[in-house]
């Protein structure tokens, strides 16, 4: 049953370890211009996590070019965070998730602790159920997948996908990674 978070601390450091280590080739790889890119990250105040965060580990890694006429912004993609939506990626799966669940009244109990409204989570469904299934993201993505996710019970069938192979940490982080690319504009 995946119903509940990591809650180590440790898995929260891994997964800032892995945006950075993304971020740090986006950094090498340098702006399209060909200038060099300067960290401007993004102060975020993710909601409801399950551990205290340090305070590093809750900027969103992001760069500006330094060349005057292009200062255009690099943003990788993150593990942590799924777009602009203020909760950790995470929380947004596994709220949604539960929907389908086995328990859903998990639901209730979960958006409460995590601060989610009834409006946020409706919102989460809709992104689920009609904008990622059609996404080109999840056209390709899926055919990587060894397991059959039904797209009916998205996004628990994902989660069950990975999490049944790899328990805890290890599935969440694997799952965290095979989302990244969306979480950049245009990544969809
Ligand atoms: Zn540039």
């Amino acid at each position: 049953m995946y119903h509940d978070l990591p809650r180590t601390a440790r898995f929260w450091s891994v997964l800032f370890a892995i945006d950075q280590d993304v971020a740090e080739t986006a950094r090498k790889e340098g702006c399209s211009c060909g200038g060099r890119l300067h960290y401007a990250n993004y102060l975020r105040k993710p909601r409801g996590t399950p551990v205290q965060l340090p305070e590093p580990q809750r900027v969103r890694l992001s760069f500006c070019c330094d060349r005057d006429g292009c200062r255009k912004r690099t943003t990788p993609p993150s593990v942590r965070f799924l777009g602009r939506k203020v909760y950790l990626g995470v929380i947004v799966i596994l709220i949604s998730a539960m929907r389908h669940g086995p328990t859903p009244r998990r639901v209730h109990e979960l958006s409460k602790r995590f601060n989610a409204d009834r409006r946020t989570i409706a919102r989460w469904q809709v992104f689920w159920r009609e904008h990622f299934p059609q996404s080109s993201f999840w056209k390709t993505a899926r055919a990587r997948l060894t397991l059959t996710v039904p797209v009916t019970s998205l996004p628990y069938s994902l989660v069950d996908a990975f999490l049944s192979r790899h328990p805890d940490d290890v599935g969440w982080t694997l799952l965290l990674r095979f989302l990244a690319p969306i979480t950049i504009t245009g990544g969809l």
